[in-house]
């Protein structure tokens, strides 16, 4: 199936940086193929666009089956949000303002009481809110795995695949290696990815939860484990000021060091948080090539802080941008976090050249997509890429006048401009509406999950 999206000013990437460029871009199934760009400069704001002259626009069918006009619309890659827990959208605004560990124990009632089901229809939340703000892939650390490939007992890893999203899924897991609670849940983990093997819009990690909550055992377990199925990690590191000196006193290491002691960072890794990273933390890493998810709003939110961002970047780190859960956030609006770290690392650091927007941008598209090994394919416009693309309407007193439109994504968009969204080149939402989610049905699924749970607390 062709799909052409045509008259659209595109975000466009190449070696000296981002570019806008009037651009019409064919899609052959799940990528792009094509990318004709207007032989005319591009116009002015306000003026109209001249890709009605591009070679691309001819085309009718029977070999284009569908035309989007992007007219005033910006076409630009879908953003990847590489760090969240998709299923904690049932803990939005319960546990606020409450110090990091007190969260984590109220946040952990509402868990212990959620099913299968409760993680697909919560997780069926989370992708509507995503899609409605521009997310087209989500890095998840989640509770339950998949126990059949499609439907309510599928968790996340379902809610994934029946709504056309695109996703990487980690089973969080926390533990001995030995206890009969760790093998069982490492034992639907890694059943779970030989279900969704073949499928090519799921990935997985596995999730060690973090340093405080695996023994050294359980971490070298999964870390081999990994190592064997090709398969990166993601953890939770450095995230509290009580991490840091409890791991201080207990093993005489930074959370980070620990974990590079026992081999976590031997197979791919995506740190989360990473606020208290030392600068010897950040040589470590540099050498070892973490991936690093920065989630500032969460950091903020639970009073930990701020992490030395433009210290990664000046490492030369892959630095990526994550929402974290609702719990801690609320929302999982990454227009709001590249907002929110744009400004919150210039405050911490006093400077504004800290963090500029070009980097909050690659942050959220591009080092997202290497984090997951999908450079090039995904985070990306061009010719050969999988076509997961957000249509932003331009015609938004926010983008006005259009002096400088990839700032204005950054500091002026409040993600609602998303109009079109699609995922694997089909069209998950069009004109504001979702084509595969019955968005009243999730939501009063939501509502009774909660009901249910408040009431047996
Ligand atoms: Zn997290």
């Amino acid at each position: 199936m062709k799909t052409l999206i045509k008259n659209g000013l595109v975000l466009l990437r190449d070696s000296s940086g981002w570019k806008l460029e009037y651009t019409d871009i064919l899609i052959t199934d799940t990528r792009i193929t094509s990318l004709l760009l207007s032989q005319e400069n591009v116009p002015p704001a306000g003026a109209d666009p001249p890709s009605l002259n591009s070679p691309l626009s001819s085309l009718n069918s029977p070999f284009v089956s569908r035309i989007i006009d992007a007219r005033n619309k910006l076409v630009m890659p879908g953003l990847i949000n590489a760090h969240t827990h998709a299923y904690m959208t049932i803990h939005r605004n319960v546990a606020d303002d409450l110090p990091f560990f007190d969260w984590l124990d109220a946040v952990q009632k509402i868990e212990d009481h959620m099913t299968e089901e409760d993680v697909y229809c919560t997780t069926l939340l989370a992708i509507i809110e995503m899609l409605r703000t521009g997310t087209t892939c989500f890095v998840d650390m989640t509770i339950k795995s998949a126990q059949e490939k499609s439907g309510p007992r599928s968790a996340a890893a379902g809610a994934v695949y029946d709504s056309g999203f695109r996703a990487v899924i980690s089973r969080g897991l926390a533990g001995v290696s030995d206890s009969e609670e760790s093998l069982m849940k490492y034992g639907q983990a890694v059943r779970e990815m030989d279900l969704f093997r073949d499928e090519p819009r799921l990935q997985f990690m596995h999730g060690p939860h973090a340093p405080y909550s695996c023994m050294p055992d359980y971490l070298q377990k999964l870390t081999r484990s990994a190592r064997d199925r090709g398969i990166g990690q993601t953890i939770h590191l450095s995230e509290s000021k009580a991490e840091m000196e409890g791991m201080q006193k207990e093993h005489d290491s930074t959370p980070i060091a620990y974990v590079n002691d026992i081999g976590v960072f031997d197979v791919p890794v995506i740190a989360a948080h990473c606020v208290y990273a030392t600068d010897g933390d950040i040589r470590l890493m540099a050498e070892k090539k973490v991936n690093i998810a920065l989630c500032p709003k969460s950091n903020m939110k639970l009073g930990n802080g701020f992490a030395p961002a433009q210290k990664f970047l000046n490492a030369g780190l892959n630095v990526c941008l994550g929402t974290d859960g609702c719990g801690s956030n609320n929302s999982l609006n990454m227009f709001s976090e590249m907002n929110a770290a744009a400004l919150a690392y210039k405050g911490a650091a006093r400077s504004p050249r800290c963090v500029s927007a070009s980097e909050v941008l690659e942050m959220a598209t591009v080092n997202g997509a290497k984090a997951i090994g999908r450079e090039g394919e995904l985070g990306i416009i061009r010719e050969g890429a999988l076509a997961d693309l957000i249509l932003l309407d331009l015609n938004v007193p926010q983008f006005l006048p259009q002096n400088d439109i990839l700032s204005g994504l950054v500091y002026s968009s409040t993600g609602t401009e998303v109009d079109t969204v699609l995922v694997n080149g089909r069209v998950l939402m069009e004109n504001k509406h979702l084509t595969t989610i019955d968005e009243s049905l999730v939501f009063s699924a939501c509502e009774n999950i909660m009901t249910r749970i408040q009431n047996s607390l």
